[in-house]
């Protein structure tokens, strides 16, 4: 019979790679709570219109992505395909809004998403995102941008560049998407089929196709920076200028409209010159009309999402991370001698050393092979002798320095063995 493998497009996170994601997890948890952001934590699956409402249908992601299936009980339901949807949908729920300002969330986990895998896409994914509800200020997109890039500092990443444009209000993509379709149709042959089908229902989407072709052809498309109504204009100056206050760069990029549809005005992201094709590790912007949207009272609100495999990826060709060794290794053998090894063992633990024991029941020649590559300080020896007269062995494995010692002192010698 053949194997159970892992599903296309999802991978295992193995020990080896773990601690990069715990060190991604721990540098962007402090500086999402020293900017006040509280953790939200919202199910991975949800009700499929609020994922057709709240990214919009004419999407890639719900046209073509989504993972949806129906239930036992006869319901639409999907894996979330990304975190805003459900945060902004537990918002509304919780009326978190109750408490008056803004409200800092931050979020992350897996998202779904049926790709093409590749490196730097998959099938399961994860994010680290953030929501910032409840302000229309420049201030409020300028903050969530400096987050992402005091992450992306904080982890040593380098070679990174923000592209930042605005999409206007609704009325100002109105005449952008008249303009857009006089300057596209004359070349509606030439256009990806997918770009084709846009032309009608969004041609805005058109600016985000990945096909060579219809990028050239978007390249000298008119800009929707100049069709930005005073508001929207003076809206993304602040932006700009506040990025410069910051020393934070940024390159203006007209063609920038990101794929979900929910953006308003500012939509950015950051992109690495190290990833090849899968080049952006984090994208967000304003979406003001989304909670409206999805039922609740109108409030602007500001987010990103950065993808955690792409940043994985650029964080283990900067520098390996080993992981965590024990502090003490521990060999015993004989049963009433392996026994006591248990006892001493979890005693040790809850000294707060770390420690892992030998099960293998094996010779001794053979627990020292594994105690000499398991990284340990310490090697603890437990044999039917020493149980007998209350000893044990302590061998330092730094310089192969041995002793054996009552157990009553063993705390008191790895004190002064272990800092
Ligand atoms: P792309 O253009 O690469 O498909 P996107 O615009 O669909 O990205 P967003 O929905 O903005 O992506 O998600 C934010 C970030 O999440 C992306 O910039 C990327 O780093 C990551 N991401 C998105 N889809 C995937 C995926 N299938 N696999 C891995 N990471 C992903
Ligand atoms: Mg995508």
């Amino acid at each position: 019979m053949d194997n159970i493998e892992a599903i296309r497009g999802t991978k295992d996170i193995l020990p080896k790679k773990v601690i990069y994601w715990q060190y991604l997890e721990k540098t962007a948890s402090e500086i999402l709570t020293k900017a006040a952001y509280q953790e939200i934590r919202t199910p991975i699956f949800e009700q499929t219109p609020l994922f057709e409402r709240g990214i919009g249908e004419a999407t890639d992601v719900v046209g073509k992505e989504m993972y949806t299936f129906t239930d036992r009980g006869d319901r639409s339901i999907t894996l979330r395909p990304e975190g805003t949807a459900g945060v902004v949908r537990s918002y509304i729920q919780n009326k978190l809004f109750a408490s008056g300002g803004v409200e800092r969330l931050w979020y992350s986990g897996a998202m779904f998403r049926y790709e093409r895998p590749q490196a730097g896409r998959q099938r399961q994914f994860h994010q680290i995102g953030l929501e910032l509800l409840g302000s229309k200020a420049a201030r409020a997109d300028v903050e969530v941008i400096a987050i992402a890039t005091d992450i992306l500092k904080a982890l040593g990443l380098k070679n990174l560049s923000l592209q930042l444009n605005s999409v206007g209000s609704k009325e100002d993509r109105q005449t952008y998407r008249q303009a857009l379709l006089d300057y596209l149709t004359p070349y509606k042959d030439n256009l990806d089929s997918d770009s084709q089908d846009r032309l009608s229902r969004n041609p805005l989407r058109i600016l985000d196709s990945k096909d060579k072709k219809t990028q050239e052809i978007a390249q000298n498309a008119p800009s929707i920076l100049d069709y930005l109504g005073d508001d929207s204009r003076h809206h993304f100056d602040k932006v700009c200028t506040l990025l410069s206050d910051l020393s934070i760069p940024y390159e203006l990029n007209p063609r920038l409209v990101r794929g979900l549809d929910y953006y308003t005005h500012t939509a950015f992201e950051i992109i690495s010159g190290d990833l090849g094709a899968q080049a952006t590790v984090c994208g967000g912007g304003r979406y003001d009309g989304l909670v409206s949207q999805l039922g609740g009272v109108e409030t602007p609100a500001v987010g990103w999402a950065i993808g955690m495999e792409r940043l994985i990826l650029l964080l283990e060709k900067l520098q390996p991370l080993s992981p965590q060794t024990p502090d003490i290794y521990f060999v015993s053998r004989g049963e009433k001698a392996e026994n006591y090894a248990l006892v001493i063992a979890q005693n040790l633990r809850h000294s707060g050393y770390k420690v892992e024991l030998d099960l293998s029941g094996s010779n001794f020649l053979k627990q020292f092979k594994r105690s000499d590559r398991s990284g340990a300080k310490i090697c603890l020896v437990l044999g039917e002798s020493e149980v007998e007269q209350g000893m044990i062995q302590v061998k330092n494995l730094e310089n192969s320095e041995q002793k054996t010692v009552s157990q009553d002192k063993l705390l008191e010698i790895l004190t002064q063995l272990i800092n």
